[in-house]
């Protein structure tokens, strides 16, 4: 019998348990019932205990994802299943053999409605003793792991209607792809304690890494980095996580980390490099260094296109001396799921270059690592975005506004600091909507955004505030800048022409605008004060801007 390598926390579930066909008594790692090294079991234990906390920490971030919605977790070699949904059983055998499709197929599955599902015959007599609770409308099964190797499934449901936008499905199974890394990470980790033992019963990991023949400071340095990388929340801390890791755990003198940008550039995310190897920080170069290289794009995952063609020295623009006879560039292009999202290149050192077989070194495992690390950063930072953003003006939203004005508003207690606010509503909006119809309106609104960001100062806060009215925030504004400023907003949209099909149509805008702390110290209070005022602006004619009044004490103070 196969027997699992690592013993991850295990909610003991025998239902659960029947999904992958196998049960596991309880195990400790070889190592640890004596012979191995004490360096490899420290490995071990610290890893299991590390991951299990990893593991949690990314199911935590798919729940803040989905919100409402249940969410389970379930890898039966490794024994790592999350138990914390409120199911019926029938329910949990529905979600059984839901589960069993996604390990079996590696795909993700989404259906929106469950009670609709044809059962296989099992879950069909499972269902018949079904109790009274309403069941389930949704499911989500995200493959655990990089394919083809499913470990395992992330489980989403909820018994209410519920669907899941296309940048969330990437996201969860950008994550779900970590978590498989994460328990890749213990596999090599229990492979590495098991291969100092007797060759005996170790055929469940060995088919997990038969291909990767890596020695154990190998398995230390995968896992070191496979756990720094997890924690990386922004760009900043995985360049500082590389920058400290990547020169300790590889013999390199350089490596650079590029990563996919729009209209298919590439930036350079992070470089290093030691004394010997000195390469600008231009953009320029990052662009010609794979042709120089003679990388060609590669088909499949980050394989590397090894560059064992030397460079010479003078290639480089002043190199240090003295200099190494070559540079072994290693390029990786990193993808996740067949999606290109940047580039490592390695620059190794000329006596370890040929200790590095082109496939299966530890340096494809950095990649990976790096890959998914990327794509989740890209993701993450995409949904904060969003969160914040308008879509059709790409403004801030008002939530957005909101938490913005009260932190701002929260300085204007101490000392002589103020902030302006103008509020601005398009006039005689309806009248275009009714005339050119809604899509123009909607045109319109999305040049308004263009036309208010081009007319903002670096510390401007530009919002939607709702409909067609916005709101700009003037930190550290005084009340003359504060005035000049919102009516040369309304002069401006004079001279924007904006097309509608073949008609030129002239918009206007009204604004109304305030000052704290002399108007108000909250921010509903200096929203409502700029609103009377824009009020004020329309009673008077519109396309005009129209300040709170001043009250004559302390007019002199703004
Ligand atoms: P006023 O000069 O007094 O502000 O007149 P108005 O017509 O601009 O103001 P009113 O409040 O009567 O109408 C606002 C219109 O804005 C009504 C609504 O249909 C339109 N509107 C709000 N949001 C959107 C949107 O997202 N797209 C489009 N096309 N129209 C919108
Ligand atoms: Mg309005
Ligand atoms: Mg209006």
């Amino acid at each position: 019998m196969d027997h699992p390598p690592w013993n991850l926390q295990y909610k003991n579930s025998p239902k659960l348990g029947k999904i992958g066909q196998r049960h596991h008594s309880q195990r400790v790692p070889k190592a640890a019932t004596g012979g191995g090294s004490a360096y490899t079991l420290a490995v071990s234990v610290a890893t299991q205990a590390a991951v299990q906390q990893r593991l949690s920490g990314l199911l935590t971030v798919v729940r803040q994802l989905v919100k409402s919605a249940m969410v389970e977790a379930y890898a039966p070699q490794a024994r790592w299943i999350t138990h914390d949904s409120d199911l019926t059983q029938t329910e949990r055998r529905q979600i059984e053999w839901l589960a069993e499709q996604v390990m079996a197929t590696g795909e993700v599955i989404l259906i929106d409605n469950v009670q609709d599902l044809p059962q296989p015959q099992r879950a069909q007599q499972l269902a018949s003793h079904g109790s009274a609770i309403a069941p389930l409308q949704f499911f989500a099964g995200f493959p655990v792991g990089m394919p083809p190797q499913t470990l395992g499934v992330v489980m989403i449901m909820t018994r209410a209607e519920f669907s899941l936008a296309l940048d969330q499905q990437q996201a969860i199974a950008t994550l779900a792809t970590e978590m498989g890394s994460l328990l890749e990470t213990v596999t090599l980790t229990a492979v590495s304690s098991e291969s100092e033992q007797p060759a005996t019963g170790t055929a469940a990991a060995s088919s997990t890494t038969d291909h990767l023949p890596l020695t154990s400071p190998d398995y230390h340095n995968v896992m070191r980095l496979s756990m720094a990388l997890q924690s990386c929340l922004t760009f900043e801390d995985l360049t500082n996580q590389l920058v400290t890791l990547l020169p300790v755990i590889l013999p390199i003198h350089a490596f650079e980390v590029a990563l996919n940008v729009e209209h298919h550039k590439s930036q350079r995310l992070c470089f290093w490099s030691d004394e010997t190897v000195k390469i600008p920080h231009s953009d320029e170069l990052v662009c010609q260094l794979p042709k120089q290289l003679n990388v060609h794009a590669l088909k499949t995952e980050h394989r590397a296109a090894n560059t064992r063609t030397p460079i010479a020295p003078q290639d480089i623009n002043a190199p240090a001396s003295p200099l190494p006879p070559y540079y072994y560039w290693r390029c990786y292009q990193l993808a996740v799921h067949n999606r290109s999202v940047g580039s490592l290149k390695l620059c190794l050192k000329p006596a370890a270059a040929h200790a590095f077989p082109v496939e299966n070194s530890i340096l494809d495992y950095v990649a990976d690592q790096i890959s998914v690390t990327l794509r989740r950063l890209v993701l993450l930072r995409k949904l904060q975005a969003e969160n914040l953003q308008d879509p059709l003006t790409k403004l801030f939203n008002r939530r957005h506004m909101m938490s913005v004005l009260s932190k701002l508003l929260q300085r204007v207690s101490y000392g002589r600091y103020q902030v302006g606010l103008i509020m601005l509503d398009l006039d005689h909006f309806k009248q275009l909507n009714d005339t050119y119809g809604h899509d123009a309106g909607d045109h319109v609104l999305s040049m308004m955004g263009l036309f208010l960001k081009g007319h903002a100062r670096p510390n401007d806060v530009v919002c939607r505030f709702g409909g067609e009215e916005f709101v700009l925030i003037l930190p550290g504004v005084t009340w003359p800048i504060l005035e000049r400023r919102a009516r040369q907003l309304c002069r401006s949209l004079h001279y924007l022409n904006v097309k509608v099909g073949e008609t030129t149509v002239q918009i206007t805008l009204s604004a109304g605008f305030a000052i704290a702390p002399l108007h108000a110290k909250t921010p509903a209070t200096l929203i409502k004060a700029a609103d009377t005022a824009l009020y004020e602006a329309k009673c008077q004619g519109r396309d005009r801007a129209v300040g709170a009044p001043l009250p004559p004490a302390s007019e002199t103070g703004v």
